[in-house]
């Protein structure tokens, strides 16, 4: 079973209302997350992934850059490229009203899910966002994940259209995203559809039996490696594990979270003494085609799940 270790990177002003005066404060802590303890957002991410030899695909939203300029998008990228990782596209289109001259015609209101878009808005801003990704990256890129899952079949129809064949997108415990291609398709493993190839996030039931997604910042480290254990047993091809450049760090802070740190070094650790029954990889050239199925959800016991809320408590508390 392929582990694809996904990461979203964005960067955000604390609202919209002072762009211009919380840009320079926002973009060192979302890229670098400077502190005394070092650079623990895209820096030691980049870190920990090359220690353990461990292979990740970085979704890339490069609609911020329109607004601030090029040179700050060439900077996350040269990070990721230089450090041997895939960068590929992720969209907020929540920018695309903040943006002069307008990418689209309607920009009189902020629309924030790209499913809010027709198809034509929707393969107009996708073309965009992959031309500013490309000039900075300086090769071509092949997927796409919708910010906050929002995509749609109309995405899908989108991104072929812009040579795209991979989608991140679908995560099934978010009713926004691509509700009609669930229903279709389901939310587990990979499917093909419109032109596109979909590598849904990976969900498990948790210890009291509830749907949660594989996100770093979201459960213990026992709980990720039960899913994927129990995925590789059911016959998953592919475990889609999602992050952010800001989740190694304490809310609205620059400095690190360290039981954060340490799942994500212990999960990197994990995947790298098991690189053979579970490769890392991204969603580049050599992705494999396996059929469209539906097999059971990966569950993980009680006792990770109790470790996991914790954990979380300890966070607030720490
Ligand atoms: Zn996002």
């Amino acid at each position: 079973m392929k582990v694809h270790l996904t990461f979203d990177i964005e960067v955000w002003c604390n609202g919209w209302g002072n762009l211009d005066g919380e840009f320079p404060r926002c973009y060192p802590r979302y890229v670098y997350g400077r502190s005394k303890h070092g650079d623990y957002a895209l820096p030691k991410t980049l870190e920990i992934l090359d220690r353990h030899g461990v292979k990740g695909v970085f979704f890339v939203e490069p609609l911020f850059s329109a607004r601030f300029g090029a040179e700050y998008l060439e900077r996350i990228v040269r990070l990721i490229d230089d450090a041997g990782q895939e960068v590929q596209l992720h969209l907020h289109p929540e920018w695309t009203d903040e943006i002069t001259p307008p990418v689209i015609a309607d920009v009189a209101r902020k629309r924030q899910h790209l499913n809010y878009y027709t198809r034509e808005e929707q393969t107009a801003l996708i073309g965009y966002g992959k031309k500013l990704l490309e000039a900075a990256l300086g090769k071509p890129i092949s997927a796409f994940r919708a910010g906050s899952y929002a995509a749609n079949a109309d995405t899908f129809a989108a991104l072929a259209s812009n040579g795209i064949s991979v989608d991140a997108s679908i995560n099934g415990c978010y009713p926004i995203s691509a509700p009609e291609l669930v229903r279709e398709y389901g939310a587990a493993l990979p499917f093909q559809t419109l032109g596109v190839r979909a590598y849904p996030v990976s969900v498990f039931r948790d210890g009291f039996g509830r749907p949660r997604p594989a996100q770093v910042g979201a459960c213990s480290l026992a709980e990720l490696r039960q899913a994927i254990q129990a995925a590789a047993v059911g016959g998953w091809s592919d475990f889609v594990i999602v992050s952010h450049n800001f989740e190694m760090l304490k809310p609205g802070q620059s400095d690190p979270d360290f039981i954060v740190v340490r799942r994500f070094d212990a999960l990197c650790r994990y995947l790298a003494a098991n690189r053979n029954e579970l490769p890392t990889g991204g969603f580049g050239v050599d992705v494999a085609t396996c059929p469209n199925g539906r097999p059971a959800t990966p569950r993980t016991t009680l006792l990770p799940t109790a470790w996991r809320v914790a954990e979380q408590l300890m966070r607030r508390i720490v």
